[in-house]
């Protein structure tokens, strides 16, 4: 960097991306620049745990992150703030308070949110998670014991939607009167390898959760949801767990999005309109390739962006991020069994629900999490 002052580095968001920048930095100090992590909230999901959170086999503390303990440790300034815009030929950051932050490099990894196929009252998305949980454990078992017979209908069979249909069916067991409902356009599982998408189904079916396949969302009326068939399915509480969407202030800005509103990146992790910016996680989409949006790859993207920001800093040519082509999938089925796939690889039972317990307390072994009981998921204020 060119300028005499000690240039700042803002990390915008506290995703899986920064999390483990921020480790690397604890590790790798980088005395040249200071540091800024800005995230709406001290604690950050892993969402790979979120499923058996929800399922009671974990503690909401125990699936989330301290960024606030974890910036310190690694000699970042934590600052509080949601960001509500960008302004990239000044340089600026912009808050939801009209506080407006400058920057010499931004690293945006702010995640995404479900895309919102319909506007409907008791509609909610599982992301952000944090409201989800509270709403799990606030209003809605109350709704659920004062109706005789209650339809939780989730829209959405990829990963999310039916590992949290089958943790809801744990979580509820002793709640005759729920029925859960999936419907979906694409069936369940789509993308994913065919022997993974019957074994699910299998599972979904053990659990008497109905899916409604071929049910495109195209209206809503009163409570009923409405398919572009003209089927029709009653709800009393409404789930998305559609695909990833961006937030809005991206496309609002400067900064090259593509159609949907996701940040464009080359294969350094930059901006392809804004070098000094870089982008990963779900909100950044590499121009040429493009990636599921899966917490496998924004964990993969840290060591990437780590080097590249350092290279950045010292002046020196930036290097590609490689993606790998197959990943390990773990998918949990919320009673002790899980279904593993990678490549031809196929496994489902007890072995691989350990297995997956294991991998996911060793990657969140590695950072400072809240106290037990300090993050009040009962508490709609604490959101
Ligand atoms: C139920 C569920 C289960 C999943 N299971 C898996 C799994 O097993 N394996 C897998 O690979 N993927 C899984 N995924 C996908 C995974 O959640 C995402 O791909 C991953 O979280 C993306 O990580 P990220 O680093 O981009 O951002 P996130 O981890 O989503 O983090 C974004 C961070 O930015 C903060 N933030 C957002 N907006 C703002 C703002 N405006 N201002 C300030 N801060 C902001 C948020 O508070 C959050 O801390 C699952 C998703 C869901 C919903």
């Amino acid at each position: 960097m060119s300028n005499h002052k000690q240039p700042t580095v803002i990390l915008a968001g506290g995703g899986h991306t920064h999390a483990l920048f921020l480790k690397k930095l604890q590790k790798e100090p980088s005395p040249s620049a200071h540091f800024i992590l800005v995230s709406a909230s001290r604690y950050t999901p892993y969402s790979g745990m979120l499923p058996r959170v929800i399922s009671g086999h974990y503690t909401a503390e125990q699936s989330h992150i301290d960024l606030e303990s974890l910036a310190m440790a690694s000699n970042c300034t934590f600052l509080k703030a949601t960001i509500a815009g960008l302004d990239p030929d000044a340089n600026e950051l912009i808050l939801e308070n009209g506080d407006r932050l400058q920057y010499d490099i931004l690293s945006i990894n702010t995640g995404s949110t479900q895309s919102r196929v319909i506007d409907a009252l008791d509609c909610i998305s599982i992301k952000p998670i944090r409201p989800f949980l509270t709403w799990l454990s606030h209003p809605l078992p109350k709704q659920i014991q004062q109706s005789e017979a209650f339809n939780l209908v989730i829209i959405g069979a990829g990963a999310a939607g039916v590992e949290v249909a089958l943790a809801l069916h744990k979580r509820f067991k002793n709640l005759d009167q729920l029925n859960i409902h999936i419907v979906t356009a694409r069936g369940v599982l789509a993308g994913h390898p065919l022997e993974v998408q019957q074994m699910m189904s299998e599972e979904i079916q053990k659990k008497n959760i109905q899916i409604h396949n071929h049910f495109r969302v195209a209206g809503v009326k009163g409570k009923v949801l409405t398919s572009d068939q003209n089927e029709t399915l009653h709800y009393d509480a409404l789930i998305l767990a559609t695909p990833a969407a961006p937030a809005g202030w991206p496309a609002e800005s400067q900064i090259a999005t593509n159609p949907q509103g996701f940040i464009q990146i080359n294969p350094q992790l930059q901006s392809i309109s804004h070098q000094n910016i870089f982008a990963c996680g779900d909100i950044a989409e590499l121009a040429h390739s493009k990636l599921a949006k899966s917490g496998v790859y924004a964990v993969r993207q840290a060591p990437a962006l780590h080097k590249n920001i350092c290279q950045m800093l010292a002046e020196k040519p930036l290097e590609p991020f490689r993606p790998q082509s197959h990943f390990l999938s773990l998918l949990s089925c919320a009673d002790g069994c899980a279904i593993a796939s990678r490549g031809w690889f196929r496994a489902r039972g007890r072995l691989v629900w350990l297995w997956k317990d294991w991998i996911d307390r060793r990657f969140m072994a590695q950072f400072p999490l809240p106290e037990p009981g300090s993050m009040k998921i009962n508490d709609p204020d604490q959101n």
